[in-house]
């Protein structure tokens, strides 16, 4: 345990994240070993308490206006190649002597780049425009990162215990050159995702990490891990988890037991499996984002496949109200909170109100089902 937390130490200083397993592609027929799961998991959990021990720090060393967080983290500097694609900038090593170096090299298309830092820009970039293109604000467009003058969404591919990882402030990290100095929000992906891009969409999942920080400075994990397991699949084989057949909680102790204390809840699936009237709707996406491709010529979009995208959407916004709402209360700036106010789950209540109201705003509640009447009514 102390080994974890000295390399975090060293690597992610005061900055803090958003741990994600992500969805793996075991369910695509990818075999995945379940003891090196548990491992990842027990590392992820040592990396949580240190992130709850520095996020102590973070609070007191970040000003309270908006500003980027200058950070000089050692192995950024290691990170000498980088590869941009459509205001997506992944930054890599390949050499052979430094622990965070892609592990597959292949380079298909004989650019220099190896095809697994390739097909990461090309899933981030795509599932970005199509979340664009249906209508989710970009993180970069979003008033709490025009705040801080954010350019570029930087990903770090880098030896990770887990599959990804999604910060929420915005950083400029000034020892390495190719970074210009510019303010970025910033992604880690791991550098040994196996048989990348195959049925891995985490990238995907980490970018709608962004998205969700763009919109409301809530950061429950309930929250935000259950939603971006649903946004991943914008590019994912398949239109929901569990095909959304996962009953919404109607007690307030399901709601506890099932929602708020899990990750991956499935309420979300299930929201937006309700939210829809055909249940085999494809979304409209332009042609070429249909054509956008992977090195190996596959298609970036798996399907058309999402239920639930405007209640998502409608839900989001309700988030950012509610979170402004509570910035007005509190004194707090729109665009900072302590990070332990962040995730106070004295929010739960106040952000489940807001899911409420987008059902209602989407007339939801008209079809009157037994199950929709006992979740408004938590
Ligand atoms: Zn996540």
């Amino acid at each position: 345990m102390r080994f974890v937390l000295l390399i975090a130490a060293a690597l992610i200083t005061v900055v803090t994240f958003q741990n994600c397993a992500g969805q793996n592609p075991a369910d695509l027929g990818v075999s995945h070993d379940h003891d090196e799961a548990e491992a990842e998991l027990a590392s992820l959990e040592e990396e949580v308490a240190f992130d709850e021990a520095m996020s102590m720090k973070a609070t007191t060393v970040t000003p309270q206006k908006p500003a980027c967080i200058v950070l000089k983290s050692s192995y950024v500097a290691k990170l000498t190649k980088m590869y941009e694609l459509q205001g997506v900038r992944v930054f890599y090593s390949t050499d052979a002597a430094n622990p965070d170096a892609v592990k597959y090299l292949a380079d298909k298309n004989k650019n220099k780049h190896p095809d697994y830092v390739e097909d990461i820009a090309r899933q981030i970039v795509a599932a970005r425009a199509g979340l664009n293109e249906l209508g989710f604000m970009d993180p970069v467009q979003s008033p709490r990162y025009k705040a801080y003058g954010v350019q570029y969404i930087d990903v770090h591919v880098r030896n990770l215990s887990g599959n990804g990882l999604a910060y929420d402030e915005a950083t400029v990290y000034s020892n390495n050159p190719l970074k210009k100095n510019a303010c970025t929000l910033r992604i880690d992906l791991s550098n040994k995702l196996e048989a990348f891009p195959g049925g891995w969409t985490v990238g995907a999942h980490e970018l709608f990490h962004l998205y969700e920080y763009g919109y409301t400075m809530f950061k429950r994990s309930w929250f935000l891990e259950g939603m971006a397991a649903w946004g991943e699949r914008v590019v994912r084989l398949g239109a929901l988890r569990s095909n959304g057949l996962t009953p919404l909680p109607a007690t307030a102790r399901q709601l506890q037991e099932e929602v708020f204390a899990v990750n991956y809840n499935f309420m979300w699936d299930r929201l937006a499996y309700l939210s829809e009237s055909n249940k085999n709707v494809q979304f409209s996406l332009s042609t070429n984002l249909q054509k956008a491709t992977y090195i190996d010529g596959s298609n970036v979009y798996r399907d058309q496949k999402l239920l639930g995208i405007a209640l998502m959407k409608s839900i989001m916004r309700n988030l950012a109200k509610e979170s402004t709402a509570i910035s007005a209360e509190k004194g707090w700036s729109n665009f900072f909170w302590a990070e332990a106010d962040q995730k106070d789950p004295v929010h739960d209540k106040r952000m489940i109100r807001a899911v409420q109201r987008a059902i209602k705003e989407m007339n939801l509640d008209r079809a009157n089902t037994s199950e929709i009447s006992a979740f408004l009514k938590l």
